[in-house]
């Protein structure tokens, strides 16, 4: 195995960090409906961490991602721009439309997005790559 770099080394930390955090939080999701527990995790460019979960409604319609939850909380706590996010579930599914016209409010240029599953396989992408030509507060400065 190659030796890493400090950077590297610090980045993997990042992630397992992430993962943990989302793995908790998806235990706790409320999902009575679905039965879908999914857990996210944010990193703010302040290195401040902030996880969620899906929270269902009997009225669907109200039911919220995890994704938009941990974001939510960020945030929330004052922290607007964000540099990775981490999305874990059993199966690894990415981001939902809504959630990726919600990040893109938030997001760094280089935001990354880190998908996981149970059985530890990642899938990184760049925002972009998820969500190209996003409508962003800056269509509305011009
Ligand atoms: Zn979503």
């Amino acid at each position: 195995m190659a030796k890493l770099g400090i950077k590297e080394m610090d980045n993997q930390e990042t992630i397992k960090l992430m993962r943990d955090m989302a793995m908790d939080a998806s235990q706790k999701a409320y999902s009575p409906y679905s039965k879908a527990k999914i857990g996210s995790t944010v990193l703010t460019v302040e290195r401040k961490y902030f996880s969620g979960s899906n929270v269902e409604n009997s009225s669907y319609g109200a039911t919220i991602c995890a994704e938009r939850v941990a974001i939510l909380k960020a945030v929330s706590n004052g922290f607007t721009k964000l540099s990775k996010i981490y999305v874990y579930s059993k199966d690894g599914w990415p981001p939902c439309g809504m959630c990726r016209q919600m990040i893109s409010e938030f997001a760094t240029n280089d935001l990354e997005i880190i998908i996981g599953d149970k059985e530890g396989n990642e899938r990184v992408y760049k925002f972009t790559e998820l969500f190209p030509e996003a409508f962003t507060p800056e269509h509305l400065r011009k």
